[in-house]
Parts: C-alpha cells; structure tokens; sequence
C-alpha cells in the first residue's frame, strides 16, 4: 500500500466526492517561487517513556490521551468499545493525571495548553459510553480558559462524574491481581499522601512543536527556548517570525487548541496577503 496499513481496497477514492484520491502519485520536489510563507506544522505528542513513575510501557492498564482517544472511536481497535488493555474489561473508574510531561524543568517546561480540557471531554465520553463511570482528573492547575469552558468543567463535576483532585501524582503501581493501576499522590490542599486504584490510567502528556529545528535550518529564523516559532514582536506582528515573510501559525507558534488556531491562521493569511501586495 501507499500509505501504512493500507490495503488498497479502494473505498476512499469511491467515496471522495472531489475525486482527490491518487493511488499512483509519488513524492517530488517542487520548488515555488512564493511570496511568503506559513509554517503550520502542528504538534507532535511527547514520548512519555522516560517518565518511568508513572509506568507506560510496564502496566498495561495505563494509556496516553490519544491511546484513550483511539478506544473510544468507532474506527479504533475496539470498533468503539471502551475497554481496558489488559482483559478487555469496562473501565469504571478512570484517572486522569494531567501535566505529564509539561510545567516540568526535567521535560518540557511550558503549559501544553489544551491538555486540561480534552482530558475533561475525555472524562465526559467515558461516561457517555458507560453511565455510572467514575473519572478523577489529577490536576496542577486547571487551564480553563475559553469561551465556556468553565461551564463545561462545572458540567462535567455535576452532570458527568468527574472528580478534580488537586495534586501532582508520584507514582504509578499495579495490583497484581487484577492489573488495576494505583495512583500514588499528595493531596495539594491537605498534604497529605493518598493512593486510589482504578481500573485505568490515562496520562495526558505534553506536547512539541511538529518539525520546527528542521524547518529553523531550512528557513533560517530563529526559534525561542522551547523551540517553538521566534515572534519577536507579540504585540504589534503577532504571527511574524524573525525573518520578513515568514509568518506561523497554531501549535508550531506556540501550544494552543484548535479554535486559537483557526484564528491564528486567519491572522497569518492576512499577514501574507499583506506582504504579497507590497506591504510590510
Ligand atoms: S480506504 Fe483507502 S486508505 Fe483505507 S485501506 Fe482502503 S484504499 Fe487504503
Ligand atoms: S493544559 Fe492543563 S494538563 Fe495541560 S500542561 Fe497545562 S495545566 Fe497541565
């Protein structure tokens, strides 16, 4: 197949109503004579391994965001089904530990900014699809900032049995009898220390600037401590990079969720059509 895991049945050309689908293209090389340009590379998850306390790769019962996301969707490995790794058992009680991997000086030291919220739609999904499941989100500080967020957390304390402890987790163990994950971690507010088990783990970790040390040798700008897209003028040229046309957008300009994103290219377009006609 062209692309991994693809078995050339076909479907997606029949089913692509603007007939985009091209099983023979190659990859080439296509040199453009652009006015500007618009890095807008994305993110790439953070490899949580190295985070060994928390036992990704060892306890099976423990997944990252995505993996979460994945045994929720229909198209997934459980056809929709959310079931845990290890026995293929109904998780009814889910915890949530937030910041793996960010607002940590030994990892990435920045706020990945979207994490708090999709774990708190995530929690809200485990329940949809199992009433009755129980979901604690282990949390530093909650980053609810958009337009209604704050309700949707409230929503989900009230409507969808979810749990915000305030804490940052230590460790991660496992029951050996039933492969259930314990949840090591100190209560912020009482400082005391405390353990849960449940029956699955999800961590949500940090995320990186997609491409962004290839694309600073390519284009010769300059990237910021965290590698993440130069902007030396936030105020006045917000999307402008170190070099004269040449503008990023979404999470390669810094961590943002998707509707800051659409905003940014907006302003990004408009920064280029600006260049293009002769502006600066
Ligand atoms: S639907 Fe398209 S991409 Fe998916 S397996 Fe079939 S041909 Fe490959
Ligand atoms: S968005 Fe929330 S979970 Fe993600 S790094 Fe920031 S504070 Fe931590």
């Amino acid at each position: 197949g062209q692309i991994e895991g693809c078995i050339e049945c076909h479907e997606c050309a029949k089913r692509c109503e603007a007939n985009a689908i091209a099983y023979t293209m190659q990859d080439e090389h296509i040199e453009i004579d652009a006015g500007a340009i618009i890095l807008a590379t994305g993110l790439d998850l953070y490899d949580v391994s190295p985070l060994t306390e928390y036992g990704y790769g060892k306890i099976k019962n423990v997944v990252t965001a995505i993996e979460f996301e994945r045994l929720t969707a229909a198209s997934g490995p459980t056809f929709g089904e959310l079931k845990r790794p290890s026995d293929g058992k109904i998780p009814h009680a889910i915890a949530f530990i937030q910041c793996v991997g960010s607002r940590d000086f030994k990892h990435k030291a920045y706020c990945s900014s979207v994490c708090c919220m999709h774990a708190t739609k995530e929690a809200i999904l485990a329940y949809e699809h199992h009433p009755g499941t129980k979901s604690t989100i282990f949390y530093m500080d909650l980053r609810a900032v958009g337009k209604r967020f704050q309700e949707y957390v409230t929503r989900a304390k009230e409507d969808y049995n979810v749990t915000y402890i305030r804490s940052r987790p230590g460790m991660v163990a496992v029951n050996p009898e039933n492969q259930n994950p314990i949840v090591w971690y100190e209560d912020t507010t009482t400082t005391e220390t405390k353990n849960m088990e449940v029956d699955l783990v999800v961590l949500c970790q940090a995320m990186t600037p997609r491409g962004s040390k290839e694309l600073a040798e390519i284009l010769d700008i300059k990237l910021n401590e965290y590698g993440f897209v130069e902007v030396p003028d936030k105020l006045s040229h917000p999307v402008d990079s170190t070099r004269p046309g040449i503008f990023a957008c979404g999470y390669v300009h810094s961590p943002r969720d998707i509707p800051d994103s659409v905003t940014q290219g907006s302003g990004a377009a408009a920064r280029a059509a600006e260049v293009i006609a002769g502006g600066n």
